[in-house]
């Protein structure tokens, strides 16, 4: 076990488990639709989320008899990639440099936080984000032990939104495919608690890997995926569902993550992760709004859903590989939301708050 306990340097908390976490998984999510294992559906998964079963359509989808019509998304804005860009040699994402993630997600979570309203930037200014470097592990959450609040992302998330980044960067640059083989890779050579998969030598065309606008573009889609992870995870503190925020001294020790991975978190609740959701794009937007260069969209949100959305549906319900999957709603319950958030924030010109999402669900108070 290492760990580092520092407001301003990077937090490496070894542990040997999540699993108490994962068992906290909402359990009345609705059932993947189903592939056989280890195949992509038709279009593969860049295509808008299929309707589930008694939730409402997507954006843009047939309505519901009874129900109004959902309008059609708004894509998000296409950011514009110089054309004559160097080749770049050693990208960190490219070299899979955890290093230089963790030092990402510090840097993303500094921007979150500096956007929030005052009222909520008071309540989790001062909560720390761990990374947790554990085998396998790819989930994100936010927890309260003994007055404590954190936040922690693991390096295996991290790992895979750099990789599906890469991918997506690759597809738009180029024309290719590479989102769904890198799914369909993890499909079908992840195991639990095993280090993250690496696709193999060729996978990657080098000259595309080096491309400048791809480089570029990666990097945008990295850190607009950590946003949206992290702004979800940072709402859950700001809108007390954790039980505290902010206030305490942030010193965590390797005890407090014990206790709270062993049996004092608090369980997450259909309500409050669509609360976080809708924060979590808006938290994205509005960081993204106020940055010098490129405006992070809700397309890293997306691109995480989507890549979630495709495993479950590629691998047999019973091999759950993550406990993204177990401690999160289903992906075709969030899109959605994900979708709906960030076009009424550009409709109404970015002034839209953070709010319940407008859809009638059940046991939703607000
Ligand atoms: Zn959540």
């Amino acid at each position: 076990m290492r760990a580092v306990f520092s407001t301003s340097k990077l937090l490496a908390v070894s542990l040997a488990t999540l699993t108490a976490l994962s068992s906290l998984a909402c359990n009345n999510d609705p059932p993947p639709p189903r592939y056989p294992p280890g195949q992509l559906p038709p279009g593969g998964y860049y295509g808008p989320a299929q309707p589930v079963p008694g939730q409402p359509p997507a954006p843009g989808q047939p309505p519901v008899p009874g129900q109004a019509p959902v309008p059609a998304p708004q894509a998000p804005p296409v950011p514009s990639i110089p054309q004559n860009l160097p080749p770049v040699a050693n990208d960190p994402i490219n070299l899979e440099d955890l290093n230089f993630m963790r030092q990402r997600s510090q840097a993303v979570i500094a921007e979150l936080k500096q956007s929030l309203a005052p009222n909520y930037q008071s309540k989790v200014q001062s909560v720390p984000l761990v990374i947790e470097d554990a085998v396998g592990e790819v989930n994100a959450y936010a927890a309260c032990t003994q007055g404590k609040a954190l936040m922690a992302i693991t390096d295996g998330l991290m790992q895979i939104q750099a990789q599906m980044a890469r991918a997506r960067a690759t597809d738009e640059i180029f024309g290719t495919r590479k989102f769904d083989a890198y799914v369909q890779f993890v499909a079908q050579n992840q195991r639990p608690k095993q280090p993250i998969v690496r696709p193999p030598p060729g996978f990657w065309d080098g000259a595309q890997d080096v491309d400048g606008r791809k480089v570029m573009r990666q990097h945008q889609l990295f850190e607009e995926e950590l946003a949206f992870v992290l702004g979800h995870e940072l709402a859950h503190h700001y809108l007390d569902h954790t039980g505290c925020a902010g206030s305490q001294p942030p010193f965590i020790t390797p005890a407090d993550l014990g206790r709270v991975l062993s049996n004092a978190v608090p369980g997450f609740n259909q309500p409050n992760e669509i609360a976080a959701d809708t924060n979590g794009v808006t938290n994205t937007l509005n960081a993204g709004r106020a940055r010098n260069g490129y405006n992070w969209t809700e397309g890293g949100a997306m691109l995480t859903l989507n890549f979630f959305l495709a495993l479950k549906t590629m691998t047999p319900a019973e091999a759950i590989l993550f406990g993204f999957e177990l401690s999160h709603p289903h992906p075709s319950f969030r899109i959605p939301i994900v979708r709906d958030t960030a076009n009424r924030w550009r409709q109404s010109g970015g002034a839209a708050p953070a709010s319940p999402f407008p859809f009638p669900i059940p046991g939703l108070t607000g």
